[in-house]
Parts: structure tokens; sequence; C-alpha cells
């Protein structure tokens, strides 16, 4: 009996299964996998609750509801002066996961090269995989996490046919410049490339602007750009993405999604639509308390002696544990929660170069103060 499709034999990465079900077992503080300990603006709660008993509980539109296209278009118009049709330049997915999916089983065919930032977000690995594409991984190295353009440069070949970029970019915290994005639009337009872009922590950055390559010149007709409403809102379980862009890159990921899901989420697309129109301030301080976590981790683990890379965005802030004598992220995230109470992820699972990732590790600070600060209490103990 065939029991697996060689095609998924090694796929992706299962780290934040695994550590989340340590930090249940072992009651450790839960800095791994990145989601919110506490839930979003209850407005957006309540606009759910009453799309439930107010009839929004049947499938929908496959592109989702026409007030929520409206809404991502307007808020794309709004942030960053793009204009989208919402009828055709906008799809729902189920999540940003589902986006992804959709463009690359949409877009790459068996055999096409996808040049992907390394370390990678998991589900990059594994849906290249299943188009039966082939990964070209081009590293953001320590200390500083910069794209190194020449490599990416070089990484383009006559197979070439897509870019995936995530910025802010998950696990790094690095926010790719504009001369960065300039020489990456450069490329695309020189090889005639689609630019997938991955922008779901595109309202956590700290100091720095966040600047959609689809916003550079010529590349509007060739970004498809991603979102979610879980990042944005605080509700990453309710799994509301999108993708925007050309038409023709937008039904490329309605081809498959209408396969994967259809649709999702009927009650939960008019409050994400609600959540999208909140005026600057609720922006603002949902990045600046964002911000303010980052500061306490980040000044409390480089107390204890980590070397910090302090993150320009997202939620996570990565570290160098070898001044505190350890030397591999993955042991040592196996065994934080019995010596310390505390689950963070070992960055080498991103990377084909596990050299370039093993001594790394990322933090959660997406959580409340008091739970960051009892975190670092407890990290204490492992110190000389
Ligand atoms: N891309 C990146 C870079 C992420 O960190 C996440 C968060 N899990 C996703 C995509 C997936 O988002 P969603 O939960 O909306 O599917
Ligand atoms: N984006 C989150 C993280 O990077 C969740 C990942 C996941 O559950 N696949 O931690």
């Amino acid at each position: 009996m065939k029991v697996q499709s060689a095609r998924l034999d090694g796929l992706g990465t299962t780290i934040f299964a695994e550590m989340s079900a340590l930090a249940l077992r072992t009651g450790s503080i839960n800095l791994g996998q990145g989601f919110p300990d506490t839930d979003g603006p209850d407005e957006v709660i309540e606009a759910a609750v009453t799309a439930m008993r107010t009839g929004h509980n049947q499938y929908t539109a496959g592109l989702g509801i026409a007030p929520l296209r409206e809404a991502i278009a307007a808020h794309q118009d709004r942030w960053y002066d793009l204009h989208l049709d919402p009828a055709t330049e906008v799809v729902v997915t189920t999540g940003a996961t589902e986006a992804l999916a959709g463009a690359l089983l949409g877009l790459v065919d068996p055999g096409d090269e996808v040049i992907v930032l390394e370390p990678y977000y998991d589900s990059y690995v594994a849906m290249i995989q299943m188009a039966g594409g082939v990964r070209r991984p081009v590293t953001l190295r320590a200390p500083d996490f910069r794209l190194p353009v020449d490599e990416l440069r070089a990484a383009v070949t006559p197979r070439t046919t897509a870019i995936l970029l995530n910025s802010p970019h998950n696990p790094t915290g690095t926010v790719l410049r504009r001369e960065e994005l300039e020489a990456i639009a450069a490329l695309a337009i020189e090889h005639d490339l689609v630019v997938i872009s991955d922008e779901v922590y595109e309202h956590l950055t700290f100091g720095v602007p966040h600047i959609p390559i689809s916003t550079l010149p010529g590349m509007r007709e060739r970004t498809l750009t991603i979102s979610s409403g879980g990042k944005s809102f605080s509700v990453t379980g309710w799994k509301v993405g999108w993708a925007t862009g050309p038409a023709a890159l937008v039904s490329a990921v309605m081809g498959v999604k209408q396969f994967l899901s259809y649709m999702s989420g009927a009650p939960l697309q008019p409050a994400i639509a609600h959540a999208l129109e909140f005026d600057e301030p609720y922006f603002t301080g949902f990045r600046t308390g964002m911000q303010t976590q980052r500061d306490q981790l980040c000044e409390g683990l480089d107390a204890l002696g980590f070397k910090v890379f302090v993150p320009e965005g997202t939620y996570f802030a990565t570290t160098d544990i070898r001044p505190l004598g350890f030397d591999d992220g993955l042991d040592f995230c196996r065994r934080l929660p019995e010596l310390a109470g505390v689950v963070a992820i070992p960055h080498q699972v991103f990377y084909d170069d596990v050299e370039a990732g093993r001594p790394l590790v990322r933090w959660a600070f997406c959580k409340r103060p008091e739970v960051i600060a009892e975190a670092l209490e407890r990290l204490a103990q492992l110190g000389p």
C-alpha cells in the first residue's frame, strides 16, 4: 500500500507544532509560534458575532464578499496609493497560507525555479515542492540580515519564473529598503519574472517604512501581493487573508483556491472588512505597542547575555545563543523547556544552508508585557 507521494517526502518542517505541543506539555511560556496572547479589538469580534447572528453563515462568492474585496482595495489605496479593481484584482483566501498555496500552485510548473529568501517561512518550501518547482534560496546572513543583491542576481537562471519575497521578513525581522526593492524590481523586469510578495507584517515596522514592491515603477503588473487580517488585527486563528495584483495573477490564485477551500470564514469576512477601515490611531497604537514589547524582550535578552539582532519589523527577535555556551539552536530549543520553562524556535530548520542558521534562535514578542517579563525571569536560570 502506497502511503505517501514521493513529492511530499521530507516536506517543510513541523517545528511550530512540535514546539507548541512542547510548551503545552511542559507548562512552558510559548515564545515560539507567532500568535498574540490577547485577542484583537472587541469591535472586530462583535462584528463577527453580529454577522453570524444575521445570516452570514453560508457559502459566499469564491473571490470573497464584495464589501471585503472593496475594503482591501481601499486599504491598498489609502496606505500605498495603489489602485485596484475589487472585482478582478482582489481575492480573499483562507489566510495568507492559502494565498501562497494558490500563487505557487497556480503560477509554478514542474521544473520552474523560484528564488526565495532564506531563512524562509515554512510553507514556502512545502508549496514550491508540491508545485514541483525548485527553490533557489538567497540567504540573509547575520549580523545585519540585508539582501545580498549580487547573490540574488546570480541565482537567476533561464528556468527562473518567480521571486518569492517576504518583507517584513519572518524570522529575521528585516524590512527591505527601497534600494533593495529596486534591485529586485530591476531583475524581475529584466528577466520577465513574477514577484510574489508576502507582506503579512505590513503594519508592524518599527521606525522604518514598509514599501510594497508593487509600488515601484513597472512592478504593479508583475506583482502578486499577499497579506492577512490575522496579523494586522490580532486574530491569527481566523485565517482571513488575501492576494491582490493584476487580474491574470489573481485569477491564477482563484483557479487553485476554488479546489482547495472554494471559500471560508463567511461571518469573519465582514468583520475584517470593518477592521480594514479603522482610522490611523488603531494602526499606530498596534505598532507602537508591539514596538514596546520588542524593546522589552530585546533589552531583556541582551541583559541575559544573548547576542540580539533587533528586528525592524514582525513579531520576532533573533538571537545568537553562543555567548551563553550553546551552539546548536535546535538542540537548545528542545532542551529549553527543561532548562528554563520557555519555548522558542530554532532558525536552522528554515535554511538549506543549515550552518548559517545553526546558532540562531527566534523569540516571539507578540505577548503581554507580563508574560515577556516572566519569560525573561525564567531565562535568567540559563545564566553563568
Ligand atoms: N507568511 C508569513 C511570513 C507568516 O509569518 C505567516 C504567519 N503564520 C503567514 C504567511 C501565514 O498567515 P496566515 O495565518 O494568514 O495564513
Ligand atoms: N507565522 C507564525 C510563525 O511564524 C505561525 C506559523 C505556523 O503556525 N505555521 O510562528
